[in-house]
């Protein structure tokens, strides 16, 4: 049996001095991190408790945008007043997350920072999986492919990100804040998540020993137009096959701006900016949802159980955009 040490941080600073101890991992709600450690995927030698360092805040900025505590809870966030009036997409896409039991636990750094969801990485019975042990292998490209990438994926990982809250992240042009021994950092969230590449190990740019602080929003001009539709096996309490964050900005009938981010496909949020291009200056018609949802998936590739997520992927962008308009009672 192996012994891990536990430590309670009590402010963001102390955290970051806990945290360069080799072998540590900050744990928030543990809703991730305890699992895989249950199951030997994880195996940190010291974890710091990062509950008590006083980032669970929700705060207003001088432009109009919101700040979001790294430690805010998934389930306080979803129902924060300003969440739910300036930023709707955020909190359908929390809501749509786990149960309310996980949310209740589960912080946003955390779920920033969730690892994938592809059996062959979360069972270490299987004995290929480069994001567990690089340079073993990839089982899932030969093997069950159902849940899996069909964009951006390389030959070492097809492995997707499992969130529901990155994916309206991403449509929102948030901002990850980072602390770490060298200092502060913004990262678009854009540019958070990575591809598998040959590295699949990493799942993001974050470096060891650094701490998520908080998720800035800028103001938004999509609150009024804006939808999350997640395709799932289950009603409840399972992760998308497909998910979609749809966001309009609608002028005078015209989209002014749009916003779309494919989640369940990718290793990270999948957002093609010259999909949203084509939509903006254009009346909304489910034609011009099409063209746009086919560039939005251009390049997709399937494996041998995933086919179905290429239609599926174009026909949630068309039916998420419909929402996003009757949402305000415009007619789609
Ligand atoms: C049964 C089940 C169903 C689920 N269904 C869904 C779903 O449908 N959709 C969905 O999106 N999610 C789902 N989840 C995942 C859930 O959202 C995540 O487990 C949760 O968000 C992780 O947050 P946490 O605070 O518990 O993270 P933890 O488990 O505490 O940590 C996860 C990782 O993040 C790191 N970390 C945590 N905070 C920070 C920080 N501030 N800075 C740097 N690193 C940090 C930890 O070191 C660890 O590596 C489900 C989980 C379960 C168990």
């Amino acid at each position: 049996m192996q012994s891990i040490f536990y430590e309670r941080a009590s402010d963001p600073a102390h955290a970051l001095r806990l945290a360069q101890q080799p072998g540590s991992k900050f744990i928030g709600g543990g809703t991730n991190l305890l699992d895989l450690m249950k199951g030997g995927v994880e195996q940190p030698m010291r974890l710091v408790d990062i509950t008590h360092v006083g980032l669970a805040l929700v705060s207003e900025l001088p432009d109009g945008g919101l700040r979001i505590g790294a430690l805010t809870r998934n389930s306080d966030l979803a129902d924060h007043a300003l969440i739910r009036q300036r930023y709707p997409l955020l909190s359908q896409a929390l809501l749509s997350g786990a149960s309310p039991q996980l949310r209740n636990m589960a912080t946003v750094g955390g779920n920033l920072m969730q690892r994938t969801r592809c059996p062959y990485f979360t069972d270490t019975g299987f004995d290929m999986c480069n994001k567990r042990m690089p340079g073993s292998g990839c089982a899932a490209r030969e093997g069950y492919s159902r849940t899996h990438a069909i964009l951006g994926a390389s030959n070492a990982c097809i492995a997707v990100n499992p969130s529901d809250m990155n994916v309206a992240l991403a449509a929102l042009d948030a901002v990850v804040l980072i602390s770490g021994p060298q200092g502060e950092r913004r990262i678009a969230l854009a540019d958070f998540h990575r591809l598998p590449g040959n590295t699949p190990q990493q799942d993001t740019v974050l470096a060891p020993g650094e701490l998520i602080t908080a998720v800035d929003l800028p103001p938004s001009p999509f609150a009024a137009h804006s939808h999350y539709l997640k395709v799932r096996d289950r009603a409840s309490y399972a992760f998308a096959l497909v998910s979609v964050a749809a966001a309009l900005e609608m002028r005078n009938g015209v989209i002014s701006q749009a916003r779309i981010v494919l989640g369940g496909v990718a290793h990270k949020p999948w957002r093609v900016p010259a999909a949203e291009t084509m939509l903006a200056g254009q009346p909304f018609s489910r034609e011009l949802a099409r063209q746009a949802a086919a560039r939005a998936i251009a390049g997709a590739q399937a494996y041998k159980d995933n086919q179905f997520k290429i239609e599926l992927a174009q026909r949630a962008i068309v039916s998420a955009m419909a929402s996003a308009l009757h949402n305000a009672g415009e007619n789609a």
